[in-house]
């Protein structure tokens, strides 16, 4: 019997499935497959038939879109496309299968911590606490342009901690923010921006143009912005996306961090139902986590000329807005849409890999109460960026360890990119 977390107020209703959840303590997939639809060859009544059905969106855009099917609704759901004359593709026949195939290659490495800094292996997936650590040693090892920023504390009270990479100066400087690892199970996200923050450090003094970005920019690099998420999609349920707080009159748990911003909170792009894996949450900022981002970005004397937010997957380069089908002014539309190029066009030269520009909700689905609508809508942060990584589907949030360090080079080079269009303003300024 396998168990998740969408159908779990179910499941616990239903006692004689009690023991699925009890006989081990990692929730399991097996049977369960990930399909994948063509929207548009979905009729506008199927797609509604199609929301009540009790999948796993992993991702979804205007022309197709992949879901994590159970094996008990897997003849309904085929019967249902059939009548419908919809095709579907399995990509993963067993998930469960591909989730042990990362999990034995992940722990076949051994959670110690290295006696050095540099033999710290940053093309690997790492738990909180290792992470921790790193960044700890990290912060000391590199004294002079790095310090380490309390951001927050998650529910469970575990520490939101970003590292601040810039050299000294004596006049205010600007600042650029990448937070990663909102969503729990996108563990790419967190890893790549580890990678990324130790080459900025490393190229300093080297390489010019980086050397510029932090004599005249402060990076603030939040690695994991739901550490209760991610320590939970290590220990229990690998495909877990949500924060972990209770939420009132009911056994389900979490919100989606992504969609508990106040700005343009609830509607279209969210669920009110407390079991849905697109949660909106009680009332906006309900999570400390997302209240803490927000509180900390909100009151910092620093003024920020980017904020990314690195999820996977898909491979997008997003632009506000999110929570409505309508273009941002034009003036800003032109800045947003062409630094999304460049960063694409930048990605593309590293290892030939294809990203898509566009605005968050035309490109992908609408959303509202995103990350990326807040810091542009509420903070005024015109290059405010939804950042999907590796991979297309072939393994979602699974990517094996082996594509960690292919694609935090792709996305280290769109940052120096943004990097040097931020420079080039701030020059002409
Ligand atoms: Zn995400």
């Amino acid at each position: 019997m396998a168990c998740t977390k969408g159908m779990l107020l179910v499941w616990l209703l239903l006692l004689p499935v009690l023991p699925c959840l009890l006989a081990d303590d990692k929730i399991r997939y097996d049977g369960y497959q990930l399909w994948r639809i063509r929207w548009e060859d979905v009729e506008f009544s199927t797609q509604s038939l199609l929301e009540d059905f009790p999948v796993d969106i992993w991702n979804r855009s205007p022309m197709s879109a992949d879901l994590l099917v159970s094996p008990e609704i897997q003849g309904k759901l085929r019967a249902l496309l059939d009548l419908s004359n919809v095709t579907h593709t399995v990509v993963h026949p067993d998930v469960q299968l591909t989730i042990d195939e990362q999990m034995n290659s992940v722990q076949g490495s051994q959670e110690t911590f290295p006696e050095t800094l540099e033999s710290f292996r940053l093309d690997k997936y790492h738990q909180f606490d290792t992470i921790s650590k790193w960044m700890i040693r990290f912060a000391r090892g590199n004294k002079n342009i790095v310090t380490l920023v309390n951001v927050g504390k998650s529910y469970h009270g575990r520490r939101m901690t970003a590292l601040k990479i810039g050299a000294a100066s004596r006049t205010a400087k600007e600042g650029v923010w990448i937070q990663a690892g909102v969503h729990a199970r996108e563990w790419i996200a967190p890893a790549s921006v580890l990678y990324m923050a130790n080459k900025l450090v490393q190229d300093f003094g080297s390489d010019s143009l980086v050397t510029n970005l932090l004599v005249h920019f402060d990076w603030y690099v939040l690695p994991v912005l739901n550490p209760d998420g991610y320590v939970y999609s290590w220990k229990t349920d690998r495909l877990w996306r949500k924060t972990r707080s209770p939420i009132p009159d009911t056994v389900c748990i979490g919100v989606d961090g992504n969609r508990n911003y106040g700005f343009e909170w609830g509607g279209a792009g969210t669920s009110a139902d407390p079991c849905d894996n697109e949660y909106v949450g009680p009332f906006p900022f309900s999570e400390p986590e997302i209240y803490s981002v927000a509180n900390f970005l909100y009151r910092s004397s620093t003024k920020f000329r980017a904020f990314l937010d690195i999820h996977s997957y898909s491979q997008l380069w997003l632009f506000p807005w999110s929570y409505t089908l309508d273009p941002t002014p034009e003036a800003d539309y032109i800045k947003q849409n062409s630094v999304a190029y460049l960063a694409v066009n930048t990605i593309k030269n590293v290892h030939g890999k294809d990203y898509t520009p566009g605005p968050y909700a035309a490109t992908m689905y609408p959303s509202n109460g995103t990350a990326i609508d807040w810091a542009y809508g509420e903070l005024g942060i015109m290059y405010s960026y939804t950042v999907e990584l590796r991979d297309e589907g072939q393994y979602g949030f699974l990517l094996p360890e082996h594509e960690i360090r292919p694609t935090s080079r792709e996305l280290y080079a769109a940052v120096k990119a943004v990097g040097r269009h931020l420079l080039k303003e701030k020059f002409a300024d």
